[in-house]
């Protein structure tokens, strides 16, 4: 049987898995493979599934399987999974780093003195302490942000239509949730349904000069508007971890709007994380090899 890991995973991955099959990196031999490791870089879609005849398991080792042409994997009988719980607790403290890092004006204060500037006087920060903090998805990683949010002294109020009741945050509609907060975290998956949810219309809804953090997913907001919301200073900042595509094109509205801050979506990426991600690679494909048994 032979192991594809095709993306980034604990560098002990491969030695753990030797015992379970022949292991390899090599992205020509996706023909022989018979299980196929991914994390968000390789794209399984139908054409990809379509050159590995061989192919019966396939684990994105994360959150979502947005990458994974599901429908056809099923068609081939291709059985396809994930590690959902491995990364919240890794995706939340980004959210709050990032939360921090606006009001704090860590980037501002580390670049303007490397280029010899002291602007301590300009420099005036703001507190999350007392602040609301609107989440928009409250599952694993929105609960895990909202807890931290809570150690903070935030308020804490959500909007999710699929859960009915909640112990770390108050739920409330959406528009409730867009004109009350200061700062609004994004923890829902893309779907039909909340593809652009923050979009020229629901941003003009949502209180002036709020701080808008995306651990999520990039396509819940519509780039062009948001880039509009920022020049006009209806949202004070975008702090985002995903983007439409990784890396993002040179022609991406936010490379150039004001107040955006960046990170090239390393939510998932700690060495923690990604070492419970291999645990739970390695439990699941011990699994399918004693199921064929
Ligand atoms: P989860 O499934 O536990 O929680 C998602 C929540 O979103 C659920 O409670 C669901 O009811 C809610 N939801 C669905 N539709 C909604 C809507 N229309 N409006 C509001 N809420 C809605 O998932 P999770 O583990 O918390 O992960 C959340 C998202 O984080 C993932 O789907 C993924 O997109 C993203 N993520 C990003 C990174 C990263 O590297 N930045 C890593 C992991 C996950």
């Amino acid at each position: 049987m032979l192991i594809l890991i095709s993306d980034a995973f604990d560098k002990s991955l491969p030695g753990r898995l030797a015992q379970l099959g022949e292991v390899t990196s090599d992205h020509q031999r996706l023909a022989e493979a018979e299980v196929v490791l991914i994390r968000s870089k390789t794209k399984c879609t139908k054409e990809y599934i379509d050159s590995a005849p061989k192919l019966r398991l396939v684990i994105r080792g994360g959150v979502g399987m947005d990458n994974i042409d599901r429908a056809h994997a099923k068609e081939k009988g291709i059985e396809a999974t994930n590690t959902p719980e491995a990364s919240s607790v890794a995706v939340a403290e980004l959210a709050m780093a990032l939360m921090l890092a606006v009001p704090n004006h860590i980037v501002a204060g580390h670049t303007s003195m490397s280029q010899g500037k002291w602007l301590k006087k300009e420099l005036e920060r703001t507190e999350l302490y007392r602040k609301t903090l609107g989440l928009l998805g409250v599952g694993r990683i929105g609960r895990e942000v909202a807890k931290r949010a809570a150690a903070f002294g935030m308020t804490v109020i959500a909007h999710d239509p699929y859960v009915k009741s909640c112990d770390v945050a108050e739920l409330a509609v959406l528009d409730q949730v867009l004109a009350r907060s200061d700062y609004l975290s994004l923890h829902m998956p893309l779907s039909d349904e909340t593809k652009s949810m923050l979009n020229a219309d629901t941003l003009g809804r949502t209180k002036k000069g709020v701080i808008i953090v995306n651990t999520g997913r990039a396509k819940c907001v519509d780039e062009a508007a948001m880039a509009k919301a920022l020049e006009s200073g209806q949202v004070r900042a975008y702090a985002t971890d995903v983007w439409y595509s990784d890396p993002p094109p040179p022609d991406c509205p936010l490379l150039k709007a004001p107040n955006v801050l960046m990170a090239p979506h390393i939510g998932a990426s700690t060495g923690e994380n990604l070492s419970r991600i291999g645990d739970i690679v390695v439990e699941k494909i011990r699994e399918y090899v004693a199921k064929k048994k």
